[in-house]
């Protein structure tokens, strides 16, 4: 095939004499007009092996290869059919060989075109992940690689501009339903003109409303002159569904429709019942008592395997853990994939994207820790097990509110029975979990969300009969998850107040009907439409539901992939209401929709601005009033010019530009005016500290001075920010003169005067010198009083 280019050159060896005549080759397309000649006499009783099918002898050969000898019962019962041209609806339990069952006619059809790379494409397989696309893609390689058919596989998470370019190149594509319409809706380069066959694998799970539109919009891009094969182990047969497709007198193949279980026959199933708070203890004794087997483990949503998977890790099983979840990256899915397939003894902890399709070699168990939403989601879990005529065993762990699911999987032929756990055996590793939360705040915020997740997971699940959010023991599942303080359930509590809200109107509105009613003594059209239409208000809430974003939905349950966000949830948004209880859910529901739609929406100023011009609401504004009562504008909240106040005050709708210049202009003076006084001050201010820190200095030195006797330093009494000359530096004059009896007052302050008399002292400069082996001497260079000055200073020397 195409893709597998590389070829292995033999090596030369010596000329060989030919023996025999060469064989005459007989032409290619007589022999494909030999094999379809064949087609009309296919007899499914008789068919043992594949050789009994006229299928090409590439293909023939490249089953042989892979141990494909004998077909099990649904490809016998389609392959056949498909070769012929009808179209068929497929059934057949998990693990049976659905995937050879539309290979084969895929790729004999496109053999028997005598398909080329120019034709462009010719048969497109859908399927619902990312996962089993690839999966589907490596069979097509193993079946194919004979053929000269190119084939594509286009799903999300790749190159999109690489893909682009090679889309015109393939002749089978395997995609996901997202990934393909991107490519129908923005690629010149292809096209869908000459396809000739289509297939939906888990074709129940494409129909269904997660893809509904992706489908509707697929299928108008192909040709209506086409095969088409669906194929599931739950296979849907709805009219309404069908009918979009445009199936030609389909035929149902339904390979174990008598088959006295749903499920594989290999398959041990069991459940467990126990509480919510003790389902971490119940997985880790589980994990710890199997180490040496290879585990699927399904939850809810993305964030509970996220947490497990990391917590868990933390705590070294003694098993290899890995995580399947639509938040990975792609590399790392297909990673994680590959690395699953490979391994003997591994935990998988998976969402429901592991759930349908995938052929992991060897599972020996399924272990489902959350009750899946519906029978058809349980099958495909443990599906997952006991594949193609293995054993395997499934797991269902139940809380005591979930028992109805059991009357629903024994309604469908589901042979399952009671396993109790021997509590004594039970482990719980709430505080080590707890100490590992402790240390690490990003896995305490993981498991907080995952806490979260697995409470909006059950109270978006469908079926209400089974899945009820208020019995829940949250505080406790919180801590076993190692939370020592239970998260918020904020959406709960708002939808509480919200619902509680709600009653009390419908029971006003109640209320004001009947008054209504007995007052007028007859019956009026809105008091019926209050009581009697329940069917008009549940249309409109359904209507509400399929307008649900995905999103909205991905956020819901943390599933940020877009070919599989849909996956856990659009099923529980397509509901049927029916009495009470559903009628409540569904209004629930709608709150929280146009709650996440508010939510969604981002409160810009601009919008809250429209908002209030457009309801003509002026906001209320502070007005500030000095002691003459006279209004104080503050320049940095407030237009403060004239004509500002005035175009502010203006009532003409619309912007005067001219105007508006003006106001500007008119503005920018008082802006620039505050700018330079707040330069000023900042100046002042700087000065200030710089004196404080003189000051400071100076009382230092002053200190030093006195220890040291004298120092080098000049003292600038003209300061012209001071408050007068500062002389604090003077030794206290009574200390010298000692304290002058009342008589004396008048002399000593005729002598103080002479000292320190400010007018004298102006424009005195003192100069401190000291000088190597000099003694220090005062100058003063100012006349003054000189002569008391200076037997001042000697007095102080001498001192
Ligand atoms: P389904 O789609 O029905 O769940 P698959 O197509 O994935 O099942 O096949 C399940 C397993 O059975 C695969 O590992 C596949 O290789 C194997 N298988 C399918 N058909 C045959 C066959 N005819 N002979 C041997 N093995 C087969
Ligand atoms: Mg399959």
């Amino acid at each position: 095939m195409g893709y597998n280019k590389i070829k292995n050159k033999k090596e030369q060896g010596p000329a060989k004499v030919k023996l025999f005549r060469k064989r005459h080759k007989i032409p290619e397309n007589k022999i494909i007009e030999e094999l379809r000649a064949r087609y009309e006499n296919i007899d499914e009783s008789n068919i043992k092996n594949f050789e009994d099918f006229p299928l090409s002898s590439k293909l023939l050969k490249a089953l042989k290869e892979h141990n494909f000898i004998e077909p099990t019962d649904i490809q016998k019962q389609s392959i056949g059919l498909a070769l012929k041209g009808n179209d068929i609806l497929g059934a057949a339990k998990t693990g049976s060989g659905k995937t050879l069952a539309f290979l084969i006619p895929v790729i004999e059809l496109l053999y028997c075109q005598q398909w080329s790379r120019e034709l462009g494409l010719g048969a497109l397989i859908i399927t619902p992940t990312r996962e089993l696309a690839y999966q589907i893609f490596e069979t097509l390689k193993k079946v194919g690689k004979y053929h000269r058919v190119t084939a594509g596989l286009i799903i999300g998470g790749k190159d999109l501009d690489h893909e682009k370019n090679l889309m015109d190149q393939y002749n089978i594509i395997i995609c996901t339903p997202g990934r393909i319409l991107q490519h129908m809706d923005g690629n010149k380069l292809f096209h869908t003109h000459n396809l000739q066959l289509v297939v939906l694998d888990e074709a129940d799970r494409c129909l269904d409303m997660g893809f509904e539109q992706t489908i509707n919009a697929i299928i108008e891009n192909l040709p209506a002159e086409r095969q088409t094969l669906l194929f599931s182990a739950t296979q849907t047969k709805s009219v309404k569904d069908l009918a979009r497709l445009s199936l030609r007198e389909p035929i149902y193949v339904s390979a174990h429709e008598y088959a006295e279980y749903l499920t594989p026959e290999g398959l041990q199933q069991s459940y467990v019942i126990i509480n919510l708070e003790e389902k971490m203890a119940m997985l880790w004794s589980f994990i710890k008592n199997h180490l040496k087997h290879k585990i699927i483990v399904f939850f809810s949503s993305c964030k509970q395997v996220k947490y497990t998977y990391e917590v868990l890790c933390r705590m070294r099983p003694g098993i290899s853990l890995m995580a399947l979840y639509g938040g990975l990256h792609q590399m790392r899915r297909t990673g994680v994939y590959e690395a699953f397939c490979n391994k003997q003894n591994a935990v998988l902890f998976a969402t429901d994207i592991a759930a349908r399709g995938l052929d992991f070699p060897g599972v020996n168990w399924v272990v489902q820790m959350d009750c899946p939403e519906d029978v058809n989601a349980y099958v495909h879990r443990v599906g997952r097990t006991a594949r193609f005529r293995n054993g395997g065993e499934a797991i269902l762990v139940l809380l005591p509110s979930e028992l109805n699911m059991l009357h629903k999987l024994q309604e469908h032929k589901i042979p399952i029975s009671e396993i109790k756990i021997n509590p004594n055996k039970l482990h719980s590793p709430h505080i080590k979990l707890g100490a590992l939360l402790v240390r690490d705040l990003a896995l305490k915020e993981t498991a907080q969300r995952a806490f979260v997740a697995y409470v909006k997971s059950v109270y978006y699940m469908r079926d209400k009969k089974i899945f009820n959010v208020h019995v829940l023991n949250t505080d406790a599942y919180a801590k076993s998850l190692g939370l020592a303080i239970p998260p918020r359930i904020r959406f709960l509590q708002r939808l509480q107040t919200n619902l509680e809200k709600n009653y009390e109107e419908k029971q006003k509105k109640k209320k004001n009907c009947l008054d209504d009613f007995d007052g007028k003594l007859m019956i009026n059209r809105d008091y019926s439409s209050n009581y009697n239409n329940d069917d008009d208000d549940s249309g409109n809430d359904k209507e509400e539901q399929r307008l649900i974003s995905k999103g909205s939905r991905a956020e819901m349950f943390g599933i940020a992939d877009s070919d599989e966000e849909d996956i856990l949830t659009i099923k529980r948004m397509n509901i049927e209401i029916e009495g009470e209880i559903e009628e409540q859910e569904v209004e629930e529901k709608r709150l929280v929709q146009n709650q996440r739609k508010s939510k969604n929406k981002a409160l810009t100023k601009a919008a809250v601005a429209k908002k209030l011009m457009k309801k003509k609401i002026v906001p209320n504004t502070k007005k500030t009033f000095d002691h003459k009562g006279e209004e104080k504008i503050d320049p940095a909240k407030s237009k403060v010019s004239e004509l500002a106040r005035e175009y502010e005050n203006q009532e003409a709708s619309g912007i005067d530009i001219e105007f508006a210049k003006k106001v500007i202009h008119e503005e920018d003076k008082f802006d620039r005016e505050r700018f330079r006084e707040r330069i000023r001050e900042k100046h002042r201010e700087e000065k200030r500290k710089l004196k404080a820190h003189r000051k400071k200095e100076q009382s230092e030195n002053e200190d030093e001075d006195e220890a040291v006797g004298s120092r080098d330093e000049t003292y600038n009494t003209d300061d012209s920010d001071s408050d007068g000359a500062d002389l604090s530096w003077l030794p206290d004059p009574d200390k010298i003169y000692g304290i002058k009896t009342p008589s004396n007052e008048t002399e000593s302050d005729e002598a103080m005067k002479k000292i320190y008399k400010p007018s004298k002292r102006k424009l005195v400069i003192m100069k401190k010198t000291k000088e190597k082996n000099k003694k220090p001497k005062i100058e003063v260079t100012e006349k003054g009083d000189l002569l008391a000055t200076e037997e001042l200073a000697l007095e102080l020397l001498r001192n």
